[in-house]
């Protein structure tokens, strides 16, 4: 689940400042897995996308956290619960992030979230997985000798990864 909020430029100091990304775990003993309820807040990533050089500051600056959410549990909310679900697990979120980054809630001009529905609903990606398929093949090949898995399903995620995975069946596969 991602929840996108948006702030004032007058509160963006401290730690946001000089970092794109931070990658946090509350728990040591930190499991890379499918939680049990709707989200676990307790480890997740926080982007700030605008912390670039050559982006020009604007009237509100954006905060982004991403949280592992668990798909069959927010298939079963009724449409009502849904949407209550959604405000009530980004205000933990924001609560949570606040604790690393420095409490914001109560600065936010505008939030607004995204649940794995969402993302299979828009993307068509089964389950509403951004990291396409569980099985990689990270040697790219498939049953086709001219055919080749470029990008998430070979393992390399996000979109800088699927770049670089271009790269290496380039120079794996074609320029041999
Ligand atoms: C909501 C969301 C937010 C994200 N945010 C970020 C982010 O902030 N930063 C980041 O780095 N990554 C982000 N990602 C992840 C990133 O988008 C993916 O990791 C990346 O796009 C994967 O690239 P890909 O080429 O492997 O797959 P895709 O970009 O999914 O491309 C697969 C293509 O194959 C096509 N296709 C599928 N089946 C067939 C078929 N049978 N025949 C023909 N064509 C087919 C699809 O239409 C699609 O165009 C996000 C993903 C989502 C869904």
């Amino acid at each position: 689940m991602e929840t996108i909020s948006l702030l004032p430029q007058s509160i963006n100091q401290g730690l946001s400042r000089d970092r794109t990304i931070v990658f946090y775990s509350l728990n040591n003993n930190w499991q890379y897995r499918r939680p049990d309820s709707l989200i676990d807040p307790s480890w997740g990533v926080i982007c700030f996308p605008e912390n670039f050089q050559g982006v020009e500051p604007e009237d509100t600056w954006q905060l982004r956290v991403t949280n592992p959410a668990n798909y069959e549990q927010w298939l079963q909310l009724g449409r009502d619960a849904y949407r209550l679900e959604k405000e009530r697990c980004s205000r933990e979120s924001t609560r949570v992030v606040g604790k690393i980054v420095g409490n914001y809630g109560s600065d936010v001009v505008y939030q607004d979230c995204f649940t794995p529905l969402t993302i299979e609903r828009f993307t068509g990606k089964g389950a509403g997985a951004v990291y396409g398929s569980p099985i990689k093949v990270k040697d790219g090949r498939t049953p086709w000798e001219n055919l080749f898995i470029a990008g998430t399903d070979q393992g390399y995620l996000g979109i800088v990864g699927a770049m670089l995975s271009g790269v290496t069946i380039v120079n794996q596969h074609l320029l041999t």
